[in-house]
């Protein structure tokens, strides 16, 4: 049976990564420490060792001398660290930069962008103090109006963006051919200079690699499978130890199983997103589709599709669309479909890679960074809602601060977890939102 994180005990138990792009030009990754096959007490336990896991354990240890003690279900960076996108941008959840005066006020939503701003910053300390040679592509972003019908959006996003002191400029159609891709669906496009691209496993590596030099250890193929309290101490039982902690981190975003604690209970969707990468293109392909740009590329679709062009000339695209991995297989080749109609040049081109990973959704699609209303030792961060290279690393460093020296964590990512009403018939919702998303992309 596949694996739903809403229903599996747990994501496995030492599973190689996922058969990913990402995973084939990594290179070696870096030691951990093994499988936990003792007991042991520590101040802090952090489970799951992705992006959220790696950089809390490594600012713990590095600003406040901490030992922490990471524990994974499979290998570092198996979860969604590993195989996502690799876009790095200044996104702290989902909701549209348009609605975000109404939402939070005008100060509110100003102070959400500084905070998005600093996340990204996070993400280029980190390859700073650790010197991680993961890939990094210049500055470059862009959103693309895929029908006529949305270039609006993006003139409504470009207004905010510019109210924030952004620089940001829209392309027209002849922009984008003359100076990016040449490709259908790219009406006009929404650059900013805010973001970049990465290899994500190579950056992951290199925080794993951080952790441990400054102290934290990290146990892989070490699922908690149990979560007791008694007195002050929270007991995590693995299949081959305990970890006994003062304070417990639950880093595991999209792979959560709800059941190990009550805090978690109802408050995630985690959903699939699939991604293809091609074989590189020919010299005719590249030189017909002129896909010369290094920038991260998404659009205004609700099925939002989003893609970059590989150092090896190879193309990436993914989106979301599946709702179990059993069924994902013809997402492959819808995923090559869209890869083909957006660059007609790329009429012939055929895929090397294909793989998937559990994003996860929160009701108010805000990451949430804090600790469980009736416990303070019972920490997580997580619900990045599809974008978390930035924010899963931002999030782990607040948590940090938060855990090392008292910091309050800043408002927008501090708010109490909000339960899904009617949370068992989550699947079923996403069903009937996916066939409105289908049905008003074809619409657009
Ligand atoms: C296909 C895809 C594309 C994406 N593209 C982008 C993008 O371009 N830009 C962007 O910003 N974001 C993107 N994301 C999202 C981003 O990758 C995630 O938000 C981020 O990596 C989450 O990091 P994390 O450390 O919180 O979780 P993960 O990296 O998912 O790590 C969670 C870990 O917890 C472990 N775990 C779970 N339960 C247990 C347990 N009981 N015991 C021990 N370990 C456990 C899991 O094995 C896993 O390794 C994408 C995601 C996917 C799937």
């Amino acid at each position: 049976m596949s694996y739903d994180p809403l229903t599996a005990p747990g994501p496995g138990e030492g599973l190689a990564h996922v058969e990913s792009y990402w995973a084939a030009t990594a290179g070696p990754a870096p030691a951990d420490d093994g499988q936990l096959n003792s007991g042991i007490d520590t101040d802090i336990a952090i489970i799951g060792a992705g992006y959220t896991g790696l950089s809390c354990a490594y600012y713990l240890a590095q600003r406040y001398g901490a030992r922490p003690v990471v524990l994974e279900a499979n290998q570092p960076l198996w979860g969604c660290s590993g195989r996502n996108g690799s876009f790095a941008g200044p996104a702290l959840g989902r909701v549209a930069l348009r609605e975000w005066s109404a939402r939070w006020g005008e100060t509110g939503a100003r102070s959400l962008w500084d905070e998005a701003l600093a996340a990204v910053g996070t993400v280029r300390d980190l390859i700073q103090e650790g010197g991680i040679d993961c890939d990094v592509q210049p500055d470059g972003r862009m959103r693309l109006a895929h029908a006529m019908s949305t270039v609006k959006l993006l003139e409504d996003d470009a207004r905010v963006l510019q109210s924030f002191g952004s620089n940001c400029e829209m392309l027209s159609a002849a922009d984008i051919a003359a100076q990016h891709f040449r490709g259908n669906e790219a009406h006009a496009a929404l650059r900013t200079t805010d973001g970049f691209c990465l290899h994500p496993m190579k950056f992951g590596y290199g925080i794993l690699r951080m952790a441990r030099e400054a102290g934290a250890v990290v146990y892989s193929a070490s699922p908690v499978l149990k979560w007791t309290r008694h007195g002050d101490v929270h007991h995590l039982g693995t299949p081959a130890g305990e970890v006994r902690a003062k304070r417990i981190v639950f880093a595991t975003n999209g792979y959560t199983n709800e059941l190990l604690h009550p805090a978690l209970k109802a408050r995630l969707l985690p959903v699939l997103s699939n991604i293809v990468v091609t074989r590189p293109m020919t010299e005719a392909e590249q030189a017909e589709s002129n896909l010369v740009t290094r920038d991260s590329i998404s659009d205004t679709r609700k099925f939002l599709n989003y893609y970059r062009r590989l150092p090896d000339g190879r193309l990436m695209l993914g989106s979301r669309g599946a709702i179990l991995e059993s069924g994902s297989a013809p997402h492959r080749e819808r995923l090559l479909q869209i890869v083909r109609r957006k660059f007609p040049a790329l009429g012939s081109i055929t895929v090397d890679y294909f793989w998937g990973g559990w994003v996860a959704l929160t009701p108010d699609m805000m990451p949430h960074v804090g600790h469980a209303e009736e416990d303070a030792s019972v920490c997580f961060a997580l619900g990045y809602c599809g974008s978390g290279v930035t924010a899963a690393n931002h999030a782990g460093r607040r948590l940090a601060e938060y855990l090392g020296e008292g910091r309050a964590v800043p408002v927008h990512l501090n708010q109490p977890l909000p339960r899904y009403p009617l949370a068992r018939l989550r699947r079923l919702g996403q069903f009937a939102a996916f066939q409105w998303f289908t049905m008003s992309d074809a619409l657009t």
